[in-house]
């Protein structure tokens, strides 16, 4: 069991795998006490518990195997930015969990993330809160589908069907 030098428990953030200690966001789940980083990481958890914590029936969870499905997208804002809105945006996008790099010009971001850890719909409302800019309105269909994709990914990854028989 590791300790911190003021003699605090470390445990892993379950979602994003960075260091906690045992004050930090408590959640239980199936009578597991699980510490989470930040709220990002207890309301991802919360919403696919699966992609964390493995089962009888399937073994270790896709996260606890390492897995990591990297994605880059672009997001394109409805309004360009000065220069130092983009610098606020960079900052606050790199402070989310599961963000690995960012790039932002003009109107457009672009982001490479961690599935497993963060999705495009997170992060747009993550854009959209933090600096009341309106991301909705441009390319929202596309934007649609890949937030029900990502989704339907998830689900699958925190869902495993067994391979194997059926009985
Ligand atoms: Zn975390």
């Amino acid at each position: 069991m590791k300790v911190n030098p003021f003699g605090k428990v470390i445990l892993p953030c379950p979602v994003c795998a960075m260091s906690v200690d045992k004050e930090s966001v408590l959640h239980t789940y199936l009578v597991v006490d699980y510490y989470f980083c930040s709220r990002q990481c207890l309301l991802r958890f919360k919403s696919h518990p699966g992609l964390y914590c493995g089962n009888p029936k399937s073994g270790k969870s896709v996260k606890q195997r390492g897995v990591e499905e990297i994605k880059k997208r672009k997001i394109t804002l409805s309004i360009s930015m000065l220069d130092d809105q983009i610098q606020t945006l960079n900052d606050s996008i790199k402070k989310l969990m599961g963000i690995k790099e960012v790039t932002i010009y003009d109107k457009e971001i672009l982001v490479t993330y961690d599935l497993i850890v963060i999705s495009l719909e997170e992060i747009e409302h993550a854009i959209e809160a933090n600096l009341s800019i309106n991301t909705s309105t441009t390319n929202t269909l596309k934007r649609k589908w890949i937030h029900y994709t990502e989704s339907c990914e998830l689900d699958n990854l925190a869902n495993p069907v067994s391979k194997g028989c059926c009985h």
